[in-house]
């Protein structure tokens, strides 16, 4: 489904990727591990298009997409779940989620996907005509993943979802994350600094470091991998 093949990005002098090469099979939920640092959002944003790639190549679904504007990209059925959450704090909820189907041509079905949202997270049907910035920081997840899914996304780009959240929270987003790409057979592509449960959720991993991948290999050889143990589970 995508493909990136000796991908290199730059923020001016500062080179970010160097030679980042993996693939995303439909339907799979993979993630992408490594320190503070390493490079991971920068993979995400040259996928979606926001810092994109100086070489190399990205293709999505045989499309060649680095060199296409963001909202193409989400045009083409890629959405990514910023880091921190960012959702837009004076809106409401159910605004919030509207301008996650901004660029949706099929009205009609959006009010049935906004139910859809409301069952995989009730909170967010009580909360409708709360204000974003009111929510707490689960919430505000909760908010930003039902916005990207209100795009529709064939793949989810999802980056760091369980950075400042309570162990009980952080669960509940993961089980959220495995139904989606079981209901939905959306593709999930999951940048995570807490590898343990990345790795327990993707069937897949690469491990970056220093703006490259060192590593790839399936989720339970990356558990019990010596090295990964070491530097990224904290055993
Ligand atoms: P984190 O877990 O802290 O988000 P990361 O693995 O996602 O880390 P990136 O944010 O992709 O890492 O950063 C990769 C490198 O690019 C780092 O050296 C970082 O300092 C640098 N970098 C990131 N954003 C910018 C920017 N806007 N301008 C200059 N350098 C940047």
């Amino acid at each position: 489904m995508l493909k990136l093949s000796n991908v290199q990005t730059f923020y001016g002098k500062i080179q970010a990727l160097r030679d980042v090469s993996m693939e995303i099979s439909e339907g799979e939920i993979v993630t992408l591990i490594g320190a503070n640092g390493a490079g991971k959002t920068t993979t995400l944003m040259s996928i979606s298009g926001i810092v994109p790639s100086r070489s190399g190549e990205i293709v999505f679904e045989g499309q060649s997409i680095q060199a296409m504007s963001p909202h193409k990209i989400v045009d083409l059925g890629i959405c990514q779940v910023p880091e921190g959450r960012r959702i837009f704090p004076y809106l409401t909820v159910s605004e919030n989620l509207d301008m996650g189907a901004f660029l949706r041509t099929d009205k009609d079905a959006i009010g049935e996907d906004m139910e859809y949202i409301f069952e995989l997270f009730p909170i967010l049907s009580q909360r409708r005509q709360q204000a974003g910035g009111t929510l707490s920081g689960g919430e505000q997840q909760m908010l930003a993943i039902s916005r990207a899914l209100m795009a529709r996304p064939r793949l989810l780009l999802m980056d760091e979802p369980s950075l400042g959240l309570a162990p009980l929270i952080v669960r509940q987003i993961f089980e959220i994350i495995r139904k989606i790409n079981a209901e939905n057979n959306t593709t999930i592509f999951l940048v995570e600094q807490n590898a343990n449960l990345a790795l327990k959720v993707a069937s897949r991993g690469y491990v970056m470091e220093n703006g490259r991948i060192t590593l790839s290999d399936s989720s339970k050889n990356l558990l019990s991998n010596e090295e990964v143990k070491k530097a990224y589970l904290g055993l």
